[in-house]
């Protein structure tokens, strides 16, 4: 009998098919791959919802196809900030895979953790290909979902020996705290303000749900690399126009940037910079790193938006790890015909 199984990836099961090591090179592989012309990407819809603060996005791609099979999905996603108040994240949805033959659906994945997983690995990318080899000093500014992911990644890149957290709740850091020391063995350092934090680090992540600047340029260490992540909106930025201006500005992809990254596109509008300010993606520095840091002193930026190739990867990775496993929840949803005998085997 012949069946049309889509396989359902659960929250749970994505973060064990999808370890953060194994997602930072699938990473490379996808922004690579993007920045060589071998994916579709068009920039992500986004309709507002709630007055504005909330969002429902649809992020679709096609991965290679090139050269070999191309990945093709897309990522269908709720963000709703305040979320942070209750017991549900701030991103939820799911990402549909399909296969290039016939069309099928392969794979629902819960994008919740996907999400948190793949932008974190994709810092850690960053960090690996901008930061100085012995960036040893951590600051997380924000102590959400992203806070833990991007902990998890920058262990992975930098042999991080002080890790310092800043977020507007006290509760929430500490808790932060409280998982680390379980997790990893760490002790996070619990700063009061944003700038306690950053002030000599050597790798800052910021992943807060700001709109408005959380870190100033004039407490920037010469030497230190920033992933810059949570504001993803042209009116949105964590980072003030001088920490912009004095930065190696890197992005996930320059069409994105240019229309979504208020990092980027407030700085430009106060005439502060151009978009030469942008000097490559990420996936142009895996094909040649040299553009990247040039010396020990530099201040480098890699302004993270997400893009759904990201995602594509995560799912195909996760799809075909879960059938090597024969793990997984299997459905069936439909899309094949039923056998007309008269016709024979279709
Ligand atoms: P969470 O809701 O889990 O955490 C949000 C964090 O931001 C909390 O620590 C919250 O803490 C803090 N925060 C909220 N408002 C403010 C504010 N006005 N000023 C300072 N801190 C604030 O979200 P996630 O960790 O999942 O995501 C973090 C950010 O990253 C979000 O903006 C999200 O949209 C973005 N993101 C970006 C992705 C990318 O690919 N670039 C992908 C996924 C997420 P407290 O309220 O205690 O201050």
């Amino acid at each position: 009998m012949t069946t049309n199984p889509t396989l359902v990836v659960s929250h749970a099961d994505v973060e064990r098919l999808l370890p953060m090591s194994s997602c930072i090179d699938v990473m490379a592989d996808a922004l690579a791959a993007t920045s060589r012309g071998d994916a579709l990407l068009p920039l992500r819809q986004v309709l507002r919802v709630g007055g504005g603060r909330s969002a429902f996005a649809v992020m679709p791609a096609v991965l290679g196809g090139q050269h070999g099979p191309a990945a093709i999905g897309a990522k269908v996603i709720t963000v709703f900030p305040r979320n942070d108040a209750t017991p549900y994240d701030s991103h939820i949805g799911v990402v549909l895979y399909f296969d290039d033959v016939h069309g099928r659906l392969l794979a629902i994945i819960d994008a919740s953790s996907v999400t948190a997983i793949r932008t974190a690995a994709v810092s850690g990318l960053a960090t690996r290909l901008l930061a100085n080899a012995n960036a040893s000093r951590l600051a997380i500014l924000g102590a959400g979902v992203q806070a833990m992911t991007h902990l998890e990644a920058m262990l992975a890149v930098r042999p991080i020996s002080e890790v310092r957290i800043w977020s507007r709740g006290a509760e929430r850091c500490a808790s932060f705290s409280r998982w680390a020391l379980k997790r990893f063995g760490l002790t996070v350092q619990l700063c009061e303000s944003a700038e306690q934090a950053v002030r000599d680090a050597h790798v800052i992540c910021t992943v807060t749900a700001s709109r408005e600047p959380v870190v100033r340029g004039e407490w920037l260490a010469p030497g230190v690399h920033i992933n810059a992540v949570g504001a993803s909106m042209p009116t949105s930025r964590e980072l003030d126009t001088r920490a912009v201006v004095q930065s190696r500005l890197f992005v996930d992809r320059r069409e994105s940037a240019l229309n979504e990254a208020g990092d980027f596109l407030i700085p430009r509008q106060e005439g502060a910079i151009t978009d030469a300010h942008i000097l490559a993606e990420l996936g142009d520095l895996v094909l040649d790193p040299s553009p990247g840091r040039v010396s020990d002193s530099d201040r480098t930026l890699f302004k993270s938006l997400g893009v759904a190739v990201e995602d594509v990867a995560a799912a195909r990775f996760i799809y075909e790890r879960a059938r090597a496993e024969q793990s997984g929840t299997w459905i069936a949803l439909g899309g094949l015909r039923p056998i007309d005998e008269s016709q024979g085997d279709l």
